[in-house]
């Protein structure tokens, strides 16, 4: 995605004509964009050949799925919808893991009788419930043990897992207890533990802590786990001032203690699989003066994107077609909706902005759409993805007659 000739384009499609044609607002992703990120991805490391399992939570999308599941990876799903979305896309079972706080009794059954590869278990309970149903299947099931290490990723609050006060996972003591009881079960095989301990992490350091949590475990249970699920959380750069993770050092970390360790490992990637696949196509509605600050108002609102107003994320927000022009004031890029949080970002410079311009909210691909509703009875957007010159159509749009 770049600029050619100072008009924006997505590979080999020029944005504003997606507009003329398709109208706004609309996600659209590049799909050269997402096979480049699944390679880097598993590229980065390769010296052990992990497990990759895509978050499906992160953009559960029929087309994107499928272009992720032909790329070699498989699935982290953390419902049973997801669950059965992931397979009817046709990942297989011995790619799916499966993660949360709150899977239901029929929901673990039906995981189990699909095969998959890996449930995550974060409660005593839930790993009873488990036990109930491998022994009514006669069968003995792999498990995973969620770890809460209680470390804080260093991440905005609200998608922060890994700490004491957080739902997800069991402590070190609950581990060891776990692995005592079940250390001969007939039904139950422990073979892997888990920790996923946020998202959009910027740093090493939070990383280096949970292999040292880990460590810890292992040499205090001494108990041999096939499988060490380090889960998701690496971050991605929306702002040019954002930390970067070193992905290098990372690799070589993990290297180190899959070898000290001897164990495989599962990664559960999702925004820095999609995060920068997409941008959100918007139009300009109106323009603002207010004293001494310009309000853009656009016709994407926090319906279509949420993440500003939920997060605080910050999303750049580029001109489709740009000019030398600077307007030293400041500009704050609004929604329609009748809410204050419906705001996207406040700029002090930028070029001149007149009605009907459009624009592109960058980085979208990751908790866009998924998060995405009918607040104020708006539809919501329709998705394309582009490659090279070929424009498809990847979700329909919602009929106002029909949400009415
Ligand atoms: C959300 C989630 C992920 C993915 O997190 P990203 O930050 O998108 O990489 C992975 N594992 C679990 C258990 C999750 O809940």
């Amino acid at each position: 995605m770049n600029y050619k000739n100072n008009n924006f384009y997505i590979e080999k499609v020029k944005a504003e004509n997606l507009i003329k044609k398709y109208g706004s607002p609309i996600y659209c992703y590049s799909n050269r964009r997402l096979v480049e990120n699944i390679k880097n991805f598993t590229n980065y490391f390769k010296s052990f050949d992990p497990l990759v399992c895509f978050s499906v939570k992160s953009n559960y999308n029929s087309s994107i799925l499928k272009i992720i599941k032909n790329n070699g990876l498989g699935a982290d799903v953390v419902s049973d919808g997801e669950l059965k979305k992931a397979l009817s896309i046709g990942f297989k079972p011995s790619k799916i893991v499966y993660s949360g706080v709150g899977k239901k009794f029929h929901e673990l059954k039906f995981a189990i009788k699909k095969n998959i590869f890996l449930i995550n278990v974060e409660s005593e309970s839930e790993l009873n419930n488990i036990e109930k149903i491998a022994k009514n299947l006669k069968k003995k099931i792999d498990i995973g043990l969620r770890l809460n290490p209680n470390i804080d990723a260093k991440t905005n609050s609200k998608i922060s897992t890994g700490r004491t006060q957080d739902k997800f996972g069991l402590n070190d003591s609950d581990i060891l207890k776990i692995l005592k009881k079940f250390l001969h079960s007939r039904y139950i095989h422990i073979k892997c533990l888990s920790v996923h301990i946020g998202s959009q992490i910027t740093q090493n350091k939070p990383y280096e802590k949970v292999l040292t949590a880990i460590n810890k475990i292992l040499s205090k249970s001494k108990y041999q786990f096939d499988y060490i699920d380090l889960g998701g959380g690496m971050g991605i750069n929306y702002n040019k001032d954002n930390k970067k993770l070193n992905y290098l050092k990372l690799s070589k970390s993990i290297y180190d203690f899959s070898k000290k360790n001897n164990c495989k490992i599962i990664f559960e990637p999702g925004r820095s699989i999609v995060g920068d696949t997409a941008v959100l196509l918007t139009k300009v509605i109106y323009v603002k003066n207010n004293q001494n600050k310009k309000f853009i108002i656009i016709d994407a609102g926090m319906n279509d994107l949420i993440r500003p107003a939920l997060y605080n994320a910050k999303h750049d927000i580029i001109p489709l077609k740009k000019n030398l022009s600077k307007n030293s004031i400041s500009h704050d890029f609004v929604g329609p909706i009748c809410e204050t949080s419906d705001r996207f970002l406040k700029t002090k410079k930028y070029q001149k902005i007149n009605e009907g311009d459009n624009l592109a909210i960058k980085d979208v691909g990751a908790y866009g759409i998924v998060l995405s509703s009918n607040y104020n009875l708006r539809p919501r957007p329709i998705e394309l993805i582009i490659d090279n010159l070929k424009v498809k159509k990847i979700s329909a749009k919602q009929s106002l007659n029909d949400i009415i």
